[in-house]
C-alpha cells in the first residue's frame, strides 16, 4: 500500500467537531486510510497550523466560461446572454473551450475546490483537462433547442445523450456523467419529453438550470397553467440523483415536490446576485429536507470560482432573504459546500471520515484575517479565502502541494487563456 500522511495540522470530521490530527491516505484506493495521531506514510503533506477539510465542490459551473471573465457585466440575465454571451460562445473553438477549462480548473485546485459539475459543450475537450489535471467531475453537454430547426435541434438532444453514455467512467472513474438540457424554457417539449425518457433508460442522471428568474417562470405558468417544478415533475425530470441549479423562485408546493422526490438543488447565489435574479430560499429548502449544494456558475456571472466566496455570499444573502441572522449559518454553509454538495451531484468526497475518498483541503490558519481561531467552522463561511488553500489532494494524488499546483503548468495556462481570449474578442467583433 502506497500512502501519504498529512500531518501535524486539525481536522474537520463530518459532525463539525475538530481534533489535532493526522490523516493517513492509501493513495491505490484514493480512499483514507486512518485518522488520529502519530501517523506516518510513504510521503507526507505538512499541514502544521493548518486544517485538513473535504476538498469543496462546485456543483454547478460552466468552467470553460472562464475565458469570458469581466467581458460582459451588469446586465440582467436575458439581455446578458442573447447581446453578449450567446454571440461569443458562437465563436469558441473545441480548443478555446480546452484552454478556458484548464484555466477554471487550475483556479479551482488552487482555491481547493477537487470535484464540480459542468453544463457546456465540446465536452470531450472539457473531460480530458479532468483526466490530466487529477479532479473530479459529473459532466454533459448543454443542449437548448429554441432557434434551431428540428434537425439541428434533435442532434443537440442526440448529442447530450452520446456524451452522456460514452464520457461515463472516464480519467480512472474520477469523470461521471448527466443528461443536461440548459433549462425547462431553452428545450422545446417534444425534445425534452424525449431526452429525457433516453436519459431514464440509459440509467443517467439529469442536471438543468431551473426557476432562475421570475422570466423563465412566467411563460411557463402562462402557457402550462403550472409551475416549473410541477411540469419538470410531469416530465419525468425529478428524482433521486438529478440536480437543478439555481431555484430561486420556488412556491412551497414545489419545495414539497423536491423534497418528495429527493431531486437535489444547486444554490448559486454570487450570479443571482450579479444578475439581480433574486434570492433563492435557502432555508426553506434545508427545512424541507432538500439537498443542497453550492455552486458558482459560470465564471462570467460571479466573475470566480473561489467557493470560499460562495459560501460567504450564501450566509449573507441567506440571512437576508429569510429576514432572520440565524438563518443559513456558518456550519450549513460549509456542509452544503462540501458534503451536501457531494451528495447533490453523487460523487464521492464531502467527508473527512476513514474510509472517505480522499478529497481534501489543507487550508493555513495563520493569516491575520484568520487570527484568532474562535471557530473554525466560522472562519471557513466568514474569513478564509481561497487563497488560503496550502494543499489540495484528490483521489488519493496531490494536486497541489505548498501552493504549487503540480498537474497543470499554471503559467503555461494563464498565457495560453489569455491569447485564446484576445483572439476570440477579435473574432467576435469582426
Ligand atoms: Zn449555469
Amino acid at each position: 500500500m502506497e500512502t501519504l500522511a498529512i500531518t501535524g495540522g486539525r481536522v474537520l470530521h463530518p459532525d463539525g467537531r475538530v481534533t489535532e490530527s493526522d490523516v493517513l491516505v492509501d493513495r491505490e484506493s484514493g480512499t483514507i486510510e486512518a485518522i488520529g495521531p502519530d501517523l506516518e506514510g510513504d510521503e507526507t503533506l505538512d499541514a502544521d497550523g493548518g486544517l485538513v477539510m473535504p476538498g469543496l465542490v462546485n456543483a454547478h459551473t460552466h468552467v470553460a466560461m472562464s475565458l469570458l471573465r469581466g467581458y460582459a457585466d451588469d446586465k440582467e440575465l436575458d439581455a446578458w446572454l442573447q447581446e453578449d454571451i450567446w454571440p461569443i460562445e458562437a465563436e469558441l473553438t473545441p480548443e478555446d473551450v480546452e484552454v478556458g477549462a484548464e484555466l477554471g480548473v487550475l483556479e479551482m485546485i488552487k482555491s481547493g475546490t477537487t470535484t464540480f459539475a459542468d453544463m457546456y459543450f465540446h465536452v470531450d475537450r472539457i473531460a480530458d483537462v479532468v483526466d490530466r489535471a487529477g479532479v473530479r467531475a459529473r459532466l454533459g453537454h448543454g443542449i437548448v433547442t429554441v432557434g434551431k430547426d428540428e434537425e439541428d435541434a434533435r442532434a443537440d438532444v442526440e448529442e447530450g445523450i452520446e456524451v452522456a453514455t460514452t464520457l461515463d467512467g472516464a480519467a480512472d472513474g474520477r469523470i461521471r456523467t448527466a443528461f443536461m438540457p440548459h433549462s425547462l424554457t431553452t428545450v422545446i417539449e417534444e425534445l425534452l419529453a424525449e431526452g429525457l425518457e433516453l436519459a431514464a433508460a440509459h440509467d443517467v442522471p439529469v442536471h438543468l438550470h431551473a426557476n432562475e428568474t421570475e422570466d423563465e417562470v412566467e411563460p411557463i405558468v402562462d402557457e402550462r397553467g403550472e409551475r416549473p417544478i410541477e411540469y419538470a415533475a410531469e416530465l419525468g425530470a425529478l428524482g433521486d440523483g438529478n440536480f437543478f441549479a439555481h431555484g430561486v423562485h420556488l412556491d412551497d408546493a414545489e419545495i414539497g415536490l423536491l423534497a418528495e422526490t429527493d431531486t437535489a438543488v444547486v444554490h448559486c447565489p454570487a450570479s443571482n446576485m450579479k444578475l439581480a435574479s433574486g434570492i433563492a430560499p435557502v432555508q426553506r429548502l434545508h427545512d424541507a429536507g432538500v439537498t443542497v449544494g453550492l455552486g458558482t456558475d459560470g465564471p462570467a456571472s460571479n466573475n470566480d470560482l473561489d467557493l470560499f466566496d460562495e459560501m460567504r455570499d450564501a450566509a449573507m444573502v441567506g440571512k437576508l432573504g429569510a429576514d432572520d441572522a440565524s438563518a443559513v449559518p456558518a456550519g450549513d454553509v460549509v456542509e452544503m459546500a462540501t458534503a451536501g454538495g457531494a451528495e447533490a451531484v453523487g460523487l464521492p468526497g464531502g467527508r473527512v471520515e476513514p474510509g472517505a475518498a480522499a478529497d481534501l483541503a489543507v487550508v493555513d490558519l495563520d493569516a491575520p484575517h484568520l487570527t484568532p481561531v474562535h471557530n473554525v467552522v466560522s472562519h471557513l463561511a466568514y474569513a478564509a479565502r481561497g487563497s488560503d488553500v496550502r494543499h489540495t489532494v484528490c483521489d488519493g494524488d496531490v494536486l497541489m502541494r505548498d501552493r504549487e499546483v503540480t498537474t497543470l503548468d499554471a503559467e503555461a495556462v494563464k498565457a495560453r487563456a489569455a491569447e485564446h481570449a484576445a483572439a476570440l474578442v477579435d473574432r467576435v467583433g469582426e
